[in-house]
């Protein structure tokens, strides 16, 4: 007896950037997708899943995020936060993982913790959760001594190199994250701090990492310390903001991929005093992003989206509905900024599982009601999560919309 199975999808957007599909028969026979019928939903004797009123979509990718930090504003929260333990810190991790699934994220990678708690969570717990949200880790990022990046990292230690460090620090981490520059200025606009680390000093780097089969993730703002970077030959330029056309085109030119993290000053202004003097550069700091994403979309640039969930007001699973709907407003079309929270997360995050809706790959992806126009709101309505073609998360599990299914 065959093992098909049917969806019908009321839209499907596969995660290539390309037009969305209407009304399409979803075939999967195990674990893989089989066909993609686009003839709508001819043969009424198949029985099928009914999604006729949702949208498909591949599982979504945060591309920046730190589970031990949640998005919460309230400052004594948040300093207990950054001390906290790691039994404590168990908790805030899971719940965390369990807010990007109820949204459709099946892929985090972390951007570093002070005491690499999402490290040792990976390895002590993540397979006993049972969860199927994957999390790629930093560890502790490095920055340089007396500079940004205590609260995420340390600094090489005294007569070691950056290169040296990373060399003696990197069991079990996926990336090596270093912080290139400071903080932006939320009291005078497009302040710039300078890189922290040398060119030399970033190539070093660089080059011991790809040597331990690691990719480099550079927190950099402003020209030069984005310049360093890119010069270097990091794998990702993180937030990026201040960095300028020169850069965004010597990024699209290497193929390195940028992680905007425009969400970030969106959150802070939603909890600003209005008419502060940090609440109008907080403004101009998110339109000069949203400018620079229009101009990289131009270019050419590789975009993978990514939150920074746990910075002020930037809740995990939440906070991916934000930066698409940036996305968006900086240019992206639907499928295109789909591509972005998808295809392109998971080829950064070196995942083959998902990312792109095709014969022949995994039948992985997420149902979310409503029609591509209703993307990015419709992501709070996760209808259902298909993990290799079984559901792993539905609304209703007995659902009749699925009696065909399970
Ligand atoms: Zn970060």
């Amino acid at each position: 007896m065959s093992d098909m199975k049917f969806i019908d999808a009321g839209w499907l957007i596969d995660g290539s950037g390309g037009p969305v599909l209407k009304n399409v028969r979803i075939g999967t026979e195990k674990e893989s997708i089989v066909s993609i019928n686009e003839s709508g939903f001819k043969d009424p004797s198949i029985k099928a899943a009914d999604l006729s009123l949702c949208t498909i979509l591949p599982p979504l990718v945060d591309s920046h995020v730190h589970l031990c930090m949640s998005g919460t504003v309230d400052p004594f929260v948040r300093k207990k936060q950054l001390d906290i333990n790691f039994a404590d810190a168990k908790v805030v991790i899971s719940n965390h993982i369990a807010q990007h699934l109820s949204h459709g994220v099946l892929a985090v990678r972390d951007g570093g913790d002070k005491y690499a708690h999402s490290l040792r969570y990976l390895n002590e717990c993540h397979d006993i959760m049972e969860s199927p949200v994957k999390i790629k880790v930093s560890g502790k990022a490095w920055h340089k001594a007396g500079r940004y990046g205590g609260l995420i990292g340390r600094p090489p230690e005294k007569n070691c190199s950056l290169a040296q460090a990373i060399k003696n620090c990197s069991d079990k981490i996926d990336y090596i994250k270093i912080v290139n520059s400071g903080l932006n200025s939320l009291k005078e606009f497009s302040k710039e701090t300078g890189p922290q680390f040398s060119i030399k000093e970033l190539s070093d780097a660089v080059k011991i990492a790809e040597r331990l089969g690691l990719k480099v993730m550079v927190h950099a703002n402003g020209k030069k310390p984005v310049e360093f970077a890119l010069v270097s030959g990091c794998h990702s330029i993180e937030h990026g903001f201040f960095m300028g056309d020169e850069n965004l085109g010597l990024m699209a030119k290497k193929n390195i991929i940028w992680v905007p993290t425009a969400c970030t000053m969106k959150a802070y202004l939603e909890h600003m005093e209005k008419k502060s003097v940090e609440y109008d550069v907080t403004c101009m700091n998110l339109e000069h992003q949203l400018k620079q994403i229009e101009n990289a979309r131009k270019y050419g640039v590789t975009v993978a989206l990514g939150t920074d969930s746990g910075s002020t007001g930037v809740h995990h699973g939440l906070a991916v509905k934000e930066e698409l709907n940036l996305l968006i407003t900086a240019g992206y079309s639907v499928p295109e900024a789909v591509k972005c929270a998808t295809f392109n997360g998971a080829e950064l995050l070196g995942i083959n599982e998902f990312g792109h809706i095709a014969r022949g790959e995994p039948a992985t992806f997420i149902a979310i009601e409503g029609m591509p126009s209703d993307i990015p709101s419709s992501l709070s309505s996760i209808k259902a999560i298909f993990i290799n073609g079984r559901i792993r998360y539905s609304d209703q599990a007995k659902s009749k919309d699925y009696c065909a299914w399970d």
